[in-house]
């Protein structure tokens, strides 16, 4: 792929807050921790912010319209599901995926350990090479709801290429 095969570019964000007895799950992982995301789906803020970054590409709806959070049928829905929709509709638009860069904003733990693993696993939902991937993560130096433990975050940017294009 050369450079200039890129045609699009989507940016997504999104933000849980965090509470006790919830399952803390980024890009599809799940993170041994003592809170997780609130949310009527599984609150995967990684997933959500490249489902958002891929509707913004391809000037699609975006998640709230596509999936709607009074919806029962997302209910605790897994995101990874939510994100093989996103990309059906993307390739029917006539988009392919080149990359993903995501951040992820998180107070505690470090995510040092699980960054990988994260990668490969958005990289496999994603059909990518893992080094069309990038993780990073960072916390907010204990400044407002990210930095408090309260909440986690995401910021996302998709590369599209027209499909077919090597
Ligand atoms: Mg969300």
């Amino acid at each position: 792929m050369t450079p200039e095969s890129i045609q699009r570019v989507g940016i997504g964000t999104d933000l849980h807050r965090l509470a006790p007895g919830r399952r803390l799950v980024l890009g599809h992982v799940v993170i041994p921790h003592d809170v997780g995301p609130v949310g009527h789906s599984d609150g995967d803020v990684v997933l959500h912010a490249i489902i958002d970054a891929l509707a913004g590409a391809a000037a699609l709806p975006d998640i709230g319209e596509m999936f709607p959070d009074h919806d029962p049928a997302y209910k605790d829905a897994d995101s990874a599901v939510l994100l093989a929709r996103a990309l059906d509709t993307m390739t029917a638009a006539g988009y392919a995926l080149a990359n993903v860069d995501v951040t992820i904003h998180l107070e505690r733990p470090k995510l040092r350990d699980y960054k990988q693993a994260i990668r490969q696993e958005v990289a496999r939902l994603l059909g990518l090479d893992a080094e069309a991937v990038s993780i990073k993560a960072k916390t907010n130096e204990g400044v407002d709801a990210v930095g408090r433990g309260e909440a986690v975050a995401c910021t996302a940017i998709v590369g599209l290429k027209l499909k077919g294009e090597g």
